[in-house]
């Protein structure tokens, strides 16, 4: 599994200096803004563009609040692509490893399984692979699953064991809200946004 990128962890350093995160990394913009959690004006927002081998140029979003302290961070593509939806059919061990950028408020869904993340206020983004996000809804369903012991929860921690080992096929559908996510392989399907993706609720400011 790929760790996910922790954006934070460029906080209070000159990003200049990232030499190891992308070969050219530059401070678009930084402003501040209402506070999504407290309402307050005090919300700093930097922004940094740079430029990663297989994605091309990635935004980088670090935000926090002076006041209440909460923070979001986003990660995403820069490309000229707009909302879409990505559908990826997962046959093995191949696609697992598919690197993909998952934007904060991106949703993403397994079908087969009815296996549904929507994005909150507290979604970050990250970069990760097919199996990552499969370790995502196992951590999920572990939480969800701890001290029950029904059919259901059984079922679910026994297909995503399956589906981590690449022994089952499935679909991987990515909501890209905001055109900000992606998925780096052959056989990825973009399409517009449809039905599936908008009957979601979840975070859409
Ligand atoms: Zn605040």
């Amino acid at each position: 599994m790929v760790e996910p990128f922790d954006p934070t962890s460029l906080e209070g350093r000159d990003p200049l200096e990232c030499g190891g995160v992308g070969r050219e990394i530059s401070k678009i913009a930084e402003y501040t803004i209402e506070c999504p959690y407290c309402g307050n004006p005090s919300f700093r927002v930097e922004e940094y563009v740079y430029e990663v081998p297989v994605f091309g140029r990635i935004l980088l979003s670090v935000g926090s609040c002076s006041l209440c302290g909460f923070k979001r961070r986003d990660v995403g593509v820069l490309e000229e692509k707009g909302p879409k939806k990505l559908v990826l059919r997962v046959r093995g061990e191949r696609e697992l490893r598919y690197l993909l950028v998952k934007s904060a408020r991106a949703a993403v869904l397994v079908p087969e399984v009815a296996l549904e993340y929507t994005p909150t206020l507290y979604s970050y983004g990250y970069i990760t692979t097919v199996e990552g996000i499969l370790y995502e809804f196992q951590q999920a369903a572990l939480v969800a699953c701890s001290g029950e012991q029904s059919q259901q929860c059984k079922d679910i921690l026994a297909w995503l064991e399956k589906a981590v080992n690449g022994e089952i096929e499935f679909t991987v559908i990515i909501c890209d809200y905001d055109g900000l996510s992606k998925i780096v392989g052959e056989g990825v399907i973009e399409v517009g946004l449809d039905e599936e993706c908008r009957a979601l609720t979840g975070y859409s400011t």
